[in-house]
C-alpha cells in the first residue's frame, strides 16, 4: 500500500468480541476522527463500525479498506474509548454492540443516506470521461434519488469507497443522512433581529414601533417571544423585513421535554453539615479521581449539595453528569437544576423521543449542555471532560440494566470517574451494602448529613401488627383502625396522605371460586393480575393479557374471586371510604403517557390531591412538602423473596417511603403495617437507622460469603423446550466443574452453585435455569468465565438455548 494509507481500529456493530483494523486512503484520510461511524466490509456484508483511533495492530497485510466515513462530527469523544473497552471486557459483551447500546437509539445501523444527482452531475454524466462503475452509479441516480443500500444492492459491492465522496466533492451529487422515519429532523424556529437602525421610525404604526423597540433591547429574539408582547407580530414582521428594518432567520432550537417556564432560584445558605460536605468534595476537584458516599437522611438537603458541587465544577470549566433512578425524579431534579443553572442543563432518558434524545446528545457534544441529568443510560453521555458524576439514590436497583448489555450504571459511574480522573458522589439515605462497605474499607470517603434541613424532624414511625386484623372483612383487612384514624385527622387538617403498596393492578391473585385454581399466565409460571380499568387480566412479566370476563381454565366456572390487593383496588376502596377526598394513583399503569407524571406531581404540589396511592415509584426521592402522613399498607411484600438482597431491599424501600413524610414545615408521621413486627429490617426502618441495619446485615453477608465479601456472575440459561434447556444447563454445569478441577489451585476460591431451576421457572414461554459463580477473587472469577466461554463455544452459541452472562447480578430470581 502507498504511504498515504492509514490504518484505523474499528469496533464493528456485530456480536464479535474484538476490534478490527481497516485501511483508509484518500480522500477519506482527513475524516478519520475517533468517534465517527464508518461503513466497512465484513465478510460479504457491509456493516457500520465505530472508529476507535489509529490501529495498534502492526500487521497490515491484506487489510480491507473502509468504504466510507458516515459522520461529519464524532458521536463520542475519544476519551470514551477506554470506557467502552472496559465495559466490553467486564460485562462480557461484544465491543461494537457496547458502543451501539451507548449511542442514542435511532442513530445506529439503520439510518441511511439518500443520494440525489445534481444538475452538474447530469451534465458530467453526458460529457465527462467516466469509469464504467461511475457511469453505472450516475445512471442509477438519474432514475431518481436513491438510498445508499439500494445503490449497493443494484450495482453490487464493487463501488469504491471514495467514489461517492468524490462525486459529492465535485458537486455531482448531494447526500442526506436520515434516520429511518426521519425522526431527527431538527426543529427550526423563526428569530428576528434588527437590521438597519438608521431607518426612520416615526411613520410606522404603533405595533410596528413596539416590535422594533423590543429588538433594540433584545438584539435577537424568537418571533414567539415577540408575539407575546405584540400579538399581531406574525403578520407585521414580513413587511418590516421587506422594508429593511429587520431580518428573519430560521434557527435550530432544542426541544424542551417539558416546556414549562422555570423561575430562576438563588442558592440557599447551606447548613453546617451541608457546608462541610460541599467543601470536602470541592477540595478534591481537579485533583484526580476521588469517590464519595453522601450518606444523608431523607430531607437532609443532598440535592443542594450536588448543586453546589456542580456549580464549583462548572466554574472550573468541567462538566457535570447526574444520574437518577427514575424518570419522575429527573423531572423534579431537572426543575431544580434548571432554576439554578438555566439553559446549560439537558436531560437524557427513555421517555424522550429518539429525536429529542439525539438533540440532547448533540448539545453535549457541542459543549452547549454542560450539565446532564438522566437515567442509567445517561452514564454514556458524551462528555469529554467531566468534573463530577453524581449518582442520586445510589442504592436503587433500577441502575441495573437487564437484558442486552447488562450493566450497573452506579458501578460504571465509579469506573468512568476513575478513567476521567474526576470525583464521583454516590448519594442516598439508605446506601447499598456494597457502597457502605466500601466506606468501611476506606475505598470511599463518607460525607454525612445526619439531620434534616432547618431543624425539621424525621417522621414518627409507628408499627402496627397486621396479625390482629387477620379475620377482618372488607377494607378493614387492609387499613387498620390506627391508620384510619390517622388518615381522618390528616385529611381534616387539610394535609396530604401517601399510601404505599408495592403491587399494581386490582387483584394480584385471582382464583376460581369453584375449583380453587389460580388464574395463571399461559407463558409464565406466575399468577395473572386483574386490571379492572383496562378490563383484563395481565401478566406482569411477559405482558400476556386476557379478557376480564375469562372463565376458569380448569372447570369453566365464571365465578372468579379477586384475592390479593393491588393499588387499583386500594384506590377504589378509598374512594368509597373517603367520599370527599381527591385520590390519585401513581404506578406504572398511570404513568405511561407522556406528561402524566408531571400532572400527578402538580396535583400534589397545588394541593388538588388529598390521597396519593402508589407503588415503589413514590418511594424514590420525591420532595412532597405537604404530605404529613405516610401509610405503608403491607411492609412484608418483598421480605420473603428468595434473594439474598431481600432484606436490604425491604429496608431501603421502607425507610425511603417513610422519608416522604413531614418534609415541609409540619411534622410527619408514618404508620407501618406488617406481619413481622420483630424483623430487624422493619425495626431499623422504624428508627431510620441505616447503621443498625448495616451492622446486622453485614454479619449475614460475611457468614455466607455473599457480596460485598465476594462477587458473583450468573449464567442465565433459557429455552423453549423444558428438557433441552435442563440438559443444556447440566452440560454447562459439568463444563464449569471440569474447568475448576483442571485448574484447581487457580480457581480455589471459586464456588459453582447450580445449575438450578430459576425461582420463576418460566417467563414468556422460556424455561429458565441458572448457574451462579461466586468468588472472592474478582480477577479469577472473570478469567474463569472467559475461559469457560472460549472452551465451551457451542454451549454459548446454541441456536435454541440462550446463555446470558450476568456480571454482578442484582435480580437472582
Ligand atoms: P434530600 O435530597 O436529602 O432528600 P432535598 O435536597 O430534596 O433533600 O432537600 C429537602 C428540602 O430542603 C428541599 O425543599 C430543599 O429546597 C430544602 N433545602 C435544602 N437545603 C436547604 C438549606 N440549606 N436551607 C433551606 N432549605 C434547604
Ligand atoms: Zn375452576
Ligand atoms: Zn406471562
Amino acid at each position: 500500500m502507498t504511504s498515504d494509507t492509514r490504518y484505523i481500529e474499528v469496533a464493528i456493530a456485530l456480536p464479535v468480541f474484538r476490534t478490527f483494523t481497516y485501511s483508509a486512503a484518500e480522500p477519506l484520510l482527513e475524516l478519520l476522527d475517533p468517534g465517527k461511524r464508518v461503513l466497512a466490509p465484513f465478510g460479504r456484508r457491509r456493516v457500520t463500525g465505530y472508529i476507535f483511533g489509529p490501529s495498534r495492530n502492526l500487521d497490515h497485510k491484506e487489510l480491507k479498506p473502509i468504504l466510507d466515513v458516515l459522520d461529519e462530527q464524532p458521536l463520542f469523544p475519544p476519551g470514551m474509548v477506554p470506557f467502552f473497552r472496559w465495559i466490553a471486557e467486564y460485562y462480557k459483551y461484544p465491543i461494537g454492540e457496547v458502543v451501539k447500546n451507548a449511542l442514542p437509539g435511532g442513530l445506529n445501523v439503520y439510518d441511511y443516506s439518500s443520494i440525489t444527482i445534481t444538475d452538474i452531475g447530469r451534465r458530467a454524466h453526458k460529457s465527462e470521461p467516466l469509469s464504467p462503475i461511475a457511469k453505472l452509479v450516475l445512471e442509477q441516480l438519474l432514475a431518481g434519488p436513491c438510498r445508499l443500500s439500494k445503490l449497493f444492492k443494484n450495482i453490487g459491492p464493487k463501488i469504491p469507497g471514495a467514489l461517492l465522496y468524490n462525486f459529492e466533492q465535485s458537486g455531482w451529487i448531494t447526500r442526506k443522512w436520515e434516520l429511518s422515519g426521519a425522526r431527527t429532523k431538527a426543529r427550526l424556529e423563526r428569530f428576528v433581529r434588527l437590521a438597519d437602525t438608521s431607518l426612520p421610525l416615526d411613520r410606522l404604526s404603533k405595533p410596528r414601533q413596539k416590535i422594533l423597540d423590543i429588538l433594540k433591547t433584545e438584539q435577537e429574539i424568537a418571533l414567539k417571544k415577540v408575539k407575546e408582547a405584540v400579538p399581531t407580530a406574525a403578520s407585521l414582521i414580513k413587511p418590516l423585513e421587506s422594508a429593511g428594518y429587520l431580518t428573519i432567520e430560521h434557527k435550530r432550537v432544542y426541544r424542551d421535554p417539558f416546556g414549562e417556564p422555570i423561575k430562576p432560584d438563588i442558592a440557599p445558605i447551606l447548613n453546617r453539615e451541608q457546608q462541610k460536605a460541599v467543601s470536602h468534595a470541592c477540595n478534591y476537584l481537579n485533583k484526580g479521581y476521588h469517590p464519595f458516599l453522601l450518606n444523608g437522611v431523607t430531607g437532609s438537603g443532598k440535592t443542594e449539595v450536588y448543586m453546589q458541587v456542580a456549580a464549583a465544577v462548572l466554574k472550573k470549566g468541567r462538566f457535570v453528569l447526574v444520574l437518577v433512578p427514575e424518570i419522575a425524579l429527573i423531572t423534579q431534579l431537572e426543575r431544580r437544576f434548571r432554576a439554578r443553572f438555566g439553559e446549560c442543563v439537558c436531560v437524557l432518558h427513555s421517555g424522550l423521543s429518539a429525536g429529542e434524545r439525539y438533540d440532547q446528545w448533540t448539545r453535549i457534544l457541542q459543549g452547549q449542555a454542560t450539565v446532564a441529568i438522566g437515567a442509567r443510560s445517561a452514564i454514556f453521555a458524551p462528555f469529554a471532560n467531566l468534573g463530577v458524576i453524581v449518582v442520586d439514590e445510589e442504592h436503587d436497583s433500577s441502575y441495573k440494566q437487564e437484558g442486552k448489555l447488562r450493566y450497573n450504571a452506579r458501578d460504571l459511574a465509579v469506573v468512568r470517574a476513575k478513567q476521567n480522573q474526576c470525583i464521583v458522589i454516590l448519594g442516598s439515605a439508605t446506601p447499598s451494602m456494597q457502597s457502605y462497605y466500601n466506606v468501611t474499607i476506606n475505598k470511599f470517603t463518607e460525607l454525612s448529613l445526619p439531620k434534616r434541613v432547618e431543624e425539621r424532624h424525621l417522621p414518627d414511625i409507628r408499627i402496627v401488627d397486621l396479625r390482629q386484623i387477620r379475620d377482618a372483612r372488607g377494607i378493614q383487612r387492609f387499613i387498620t383502625p390506627e391508620l384510619q384514624v390517622a388518615m381522618k385527622e390528616t385529611l381534616e387538617r387539610g394535609e396530604q396522605v401517601l399510601l404505599f403498596l408495592n403491587r399494581r393492578g386490582y387483584a394480584s391473585f385471582p382464583v376460581c371460586g369453584a375449583c380453587g385454581q389460580a388464574m395463571r399466565c399461559k407463558h409464565c409460571d406466575i399468577s395473572l393480575t386483574l386490571h379492572q380499568r383496562s378490563n383484563a387480566y395481565r401478566c406482569h412479566y411477559c405482558g400476556y393479557s386476557r379478557a376480564a370476563t375469562s372463565s376458569c381454565d380448569i372447570c369453566g366456572s365464571t365465578k372468579i374471586k379477586h384475592l390479593g390487593l393491588g393499588t387499583e383496588k386500594l384506590e377504589d376502596m378509598l374512594t368509597s371510604l373517603y367520599k370527599k377526598a381527591r385520590i390519585a394513583r401513581m404506578d406504572r399503569d398511570t404513568t405511561t403517557r407522556k406528561g402524566s407524571i408531571i400532572k400527578l406531581l402538580k396535583g400534589l404540589k397545588n394541593k388538588s390531591t388529598d390521597i396519593l396511592v402508589g407503588t415503589q415509584m413514590v418511594a424514590k426521592g420525591h420532595d412532597f412538602p405537604n404530605i404529613t402522613l405516610v401509610g405503608i399498607i403491607c411492609a412484608d411484600l418483598s421480605l420473603s423473596f428468595p434473594d439474598f438482597r431481600a432484606g436490604e431491599r425491604t429496608f431501603q424501600l421502607l425507610a425511603q417511603v417513610a422519608g416522604r413524610a413531614g418534609r415541609g414545615n409540619r411534622p410527619g408521621r408514618v404508620i407501618l403495617q406488617t406481619y413481622n413486627p420483630e424483623h430487624f429490617c422493619i425495626s431499623a426502618a422504624q428508627n431510620q437507622d441505616f447503621k443498625a441495619f448495616y451492622q446486622q446485615e453485614i454479619g449475614f453477608r460475611q457468614a455466607l460469603a455473599y457480596p460485598p465479601f465476594s462477587r458473583m456472575i450468573q449464567l442465565k440459561i433459557s429455552g423453549k423446550d423444558p428438557h433441552e434447556t435442563e440438559k443444556h444447563a447440566n452440560l454447562l454445569g459439568d463444563h464449569c466443574r471440569k474447568l475448576k478441577t483442571i485448574h484447581a489451585a487457580h480457581y480455589r476460591s471459586l464456588e459453582i452453585m447450580g445449575p438450578i431451576e430459576a425461582s420463576l421457572t418460566r417467563i414468556a414461554g422460556r424455561y429458565r435455569w441458572q448457574i451462579l459463580l461466586k468468588g472472592s477473587n474478582t480477577g479469577a472469577l472473570h478469567q474463569f468465565i472467559n475461559q469457560l466461554r472460549s472452551e465451551s463455544h457451542p454451549e454459548f452459541n446454541h441456536r435454541r438455548i440462550q446463555v446470558a452472562i450476568d456480571v454482578d447480578p442484582v435480580f437472582l430470581m
